[in-house]
């Protein structure tokens, strides 16, 4: 089986931002029996701007966007030796890759880290990925590694995506673990706290954010766990279930609509309660005529998101038209496109074919 594990700063770094190689080494000697008996690991792990703070005695805090790049690059090589550290003492080899979005949301380069990725495995090697803090700058920065996970978990075909971090799992109302959603409603992602350290970037709602892509839209099961206890991953290999599980149920989803799923959007189209219906439960194409309003600016081509009129994402789509040419055929029938920009290419403001559907309506599920 295939695993894409994904390591948190909390986990990674102390206090004070050092590395914490206690846990790093357990966690790294833990995934090396698994690959022993026969599983697959790919590594998504954050700790470089904690360790680059630690290293260089600064708080992030008190730093600017620039610093925390600046100490991200002294801090990512800490991090990579400490992996090849450990796993080397395993007879094992790791290979890093830095990712930003913009490589993840251009399809070519996608493919490119795909296929390194593949090889990487197939060659026996332990793919180490991050963002690359260094260049991505704040417009195009994913800000938090959780996404990056769930985009390569859908993207390298992985069985699971476990999230590990220093809780159990998602603490429900009553202060008790959830251990099993088989759909990710507005209740469960209430559940998030808005709480984030200063060396990490994530939070419980980037979680539950991946967890619903990854769960939902590409049928991977996705675990929170705790990466304190020595044991958990191995739970997870054996069925087990040490903390949350979302329920992947097993979904076939093309590997084009898991891209378009992972993407950064540049917008937001409102549609009304029918179109609302007809994406969730018809599998229809985005109408013109089912759109309320339009914000933000994008290009032909470019990933928006749907939302309905209480701002929830239904669904994540490619538009067929350009912001300001989707706001001045808004709410009209398909029909008077043509008239109305003098040109009309398409039909549909987006396509079913490049349409991901991330929230049913009730009477769907
Ligand atoms: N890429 C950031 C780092 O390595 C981590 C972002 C996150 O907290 O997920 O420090």
């Amino acid at each position: 089986m295939r695993y894409v594990v994904k390591l948190g700063t909390r986990l990674l770094t102390d206090e004070s931002g050092e590395l914490n190689k206690k846990n790093i080494q357990r966690i790294a000697s833990e995934i090396g029996e698994l690959i022993d008996s026969g599983h697959e690991f790919i590594i998504v792990s954050s700790g470089a701007i904690g360790a680059g703070c630690g290293r260089l005695g600064r708080r992030p805090s008190e730093m600017s966007t620039r610093e925390k790049q600046a100490a991200a690059s002294v801090g990512q090589t800490d991090l990579i030796n400490a992996y090849r550290g450990f796993f080397e003492k395993q007879g094992r080899t790791v290979g890093q890759i830095l990712v930003t979005s913009q490589e993840l949301n251009a399809r070519r380069s996608y493919l490119n880290i795909r296929n390194t990725i593949n090889t990487l495995v197939e060659m026996g090697i332990i793919p180490v990925i991050n963002e690359n803090d260094t260049v991505a700058v704040e417009e195009i920065r994913y800000g938090d590694n959780d996404r990056i996970a769930g985009i390569v978990a859908a993207k390298v075909d992985a069985d699971s995506l476990i999230i590990l971090t220093n809780v159990d799992g998602l603490i429900g109302n009553g202060g008790k673990l959830v251990k099993e959603i088989d759909r990710v409603t507005p209740e469960i992602e209430e559940l998030a706290d808005s709480e984030i350290s200063e060396f990490s970037s994530g939070g419980m709602k980037s979680k539950i954010e991946t967890a619903r892509m990854v769960s939902n839209v590409c049928g991977i099961d996705t675990y929170f766990a705790s990466g304190l206890k020595y044991g958990n991953i191995k739970k997870i290999c054996a069925g087990g279930n040490p903390g949350t599980v979302f329920s992947g149920r097993r979904k076939v989803i093309s590997h084009k609509k898991r891209w378009i799923a992972g993407l950064n959007c540049s917008g937001k189209i409102e549609i009304d309660s029918g179109a609302v219906r007809a994406l969730a439960e018809r599998n229809s194409s985005l109408l013109t005529v089912g759109i309320k309003s339009v914000k933000g600016e994008f290009r032909e081509g470019d990933a928006v998101k749907c939302t309905d009129s209480a701002g929830r994402t239904v669904a994540v789509g490619l538009s067929n038209y350009s912001s300001s040419d989707l706001k001045k055929i808004a709410g009209i029938r398909s029909s008077k496109i043509k008239g109305i920009l003098g040109y009309g290419d398409y039909e549909e403001a987006i396509h079913k074919d490049n349409l991901v559907i991330l929230s049913k309506t009730k009477k769907e599920c």
